[in-house]
């Protein structure tokens, strides 16, 4: 690691998470938050001053750099994408990183917060970098690791091509995406423009694992439709949809296909919101599997259920709307094999022991290689994201930073 330059990653990292890029679901701007333009308006200028020619900030948000082949290389274009949105589910506003030096294990403590530390007891990673830097959050916000750890390792990856000339590696796009966290990260972008033969995000938990696989996804928009009436004539009148809701809830299994109760490949049907009253209720379902054929099945579940709460509530009408989500990676990276083979043995080169791992969720990789570009997810040092809890390591951003200019240098004799 020699060659590294862990102090800038640093600093740019920091840089990086002390600007407030939560996403905002209920928005109605894209992207949904003013910390977004400016994290890339900074990023921008960053890429000009690398010396990157070619970068364009959409109107809406996200940003396009392309740079060109090391001399003499003529091979496919490989494009890096992290995104620059962090999860609504803890703030990201105020921001105080700790950096702890030289971490001696043990458990680390928050400083703004009674009470809150990093246990090394639920962190067992954390036995193995002893003597690394780490950093945390100072307990009252999110670190933002997921994913500015990933746009800071293209950054600095964009910055040594250009101070290390004799790096051989093909035409390299960078995508800096907005509001992924609330499944918005690839509405807007153009694969033309990309123009990229195979992707990669880093987006990844801790070190040495690529993800190929999640889940494939469908939404369960469940209508249940009753008849209400002043409950003072409702005898032999009114329809209670509340009710027959309920009863619907109660027959979706939970001791088997509930995420409360599921791990591994394990599927599931997840209700997560209900909305309405005596005339009328929609509940929400996640269906998810990493077999995308079972879809099907749990929304023929779902139907044949409605059909029994129906037959026991004579005027109640359940009706089930399924919608599309994402797929499994694995589909779309099957057309390119070389895709994960490649960061496989970019791993193996420096040494190091890479996993192959599934994530129970999506990624944009999923719904880009549904689209046909293939889009691995890497290791890229973030730990317990979306929490006051969420941490990173210098060490493990330095090794993505070296494990992809290796990949790059593998696909730079790849021409097609
Ligand atoms: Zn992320």
């Amino acid at each position: 690691m020699a060659s590294g330059n862990p102090q800038r990653l640093l600093e740019r990292f920091l840089r990086y998470v002390q600007i407030d890029t939560t996403a905002q679901e209920s928005a109605g701007t894209y992207p949904s938050c003013e910390g977004q333009w400016e994290l890339g308006r900074l990023l921008v200028e960053e890429l000009h001053a690398a010396g990157v020619e070619r970068i364009e900030h959409t109107q809406h948000g996200l940003i396009y750099a392309w740079l060109a082949p090391s001399q003499g290389v003529d091979s496919v274009p490989v494009a890096l994408l992290a995104h620059l949105d962090t999860s609504p589910e803890t703030t990201g506003r105020g921001v105080k990183p700790q950096v702890v030096r030289n971490y001696a294990g043990g458990d680390i403590r928050l400083p703004n917060a009674e009470a809150l530390w990093i246990r090394e007891a639920e962190n067992p990673e954390l036995t193995k970098l002893r003597g690394c830097t780490l950093i945390t959050t100072d307990g009252r916000t999110l670190l933002g690791a997921d994913d500015k750890a990933g746009v800071a390792v293209i950054m600095e990856i964009v910055e040594r091509l250009g101070e290390q000339p004799h790096r051989r590696h093909g035409p390299v796009r960078v995508l800096f995406t907005c509001d992924e966290e609330i499944g918005r990260g690839v509405e807007f972008v153009d694969l033309e423009k990309l123009g990229a033969r195979v992707a990669y995000t880093l987006d990844g938990h801790g070190a040495d694992e690529v993800d190929v696989e999640t889940f494939s996804a469908d939404l369960a928009l469940i209508r249940v439709r009753g008849r209400n009436i002043h409950p003072s004539i409702a005898k032999g009148r009114m329809v209670n949809a509340l009710r027959g809701a309920a009863r619907f809830l109660e027959r979706l299994p939970r001791e088997i296909l509930a995420p409360e109760s599921t791990e591994g490949r394990q599927g599931f049907l997840h209700p997560y919101q209900i909305q309405g009253g005596v005339g009328e209720v929609t509940l929400r379902v996640l269906l998810r599997d990493f077999k995308t054929s079972k879809l099907s099945e749990y929304a023929g579940w779902l139907r044949t259920e409605a059909a029994r709460v129906e037959a026991e509530f004579p005027g109640l009408s359940i009706d089930v709307q399924i919608q599309r989500q994402y797929r499994n990676l694995r589909d779309g990276l099957s057309r390119e094999p070389r895709a994960v083979q490649f960061a496989l043995e970019a791993y193996r080169r420096l040494g190091r022991e890479p996993r192959e791992t599934i994530v129970r969720g999506g990624t944009d990789g999923a719904l880009l290689s549904e689209r046909g570009l293939p889009t691995p997810n890497l290791s890229c040092g973030q730990h317990n994201p979306h929490s006051p809890l969420e941490w990173a390591c210098l060490e493990e951003m330095e090794q993505a930073v070296q494990v992809v200019l290796e990949l790059l240098a593998l696909w730079s004799d790849v021409r097609e």
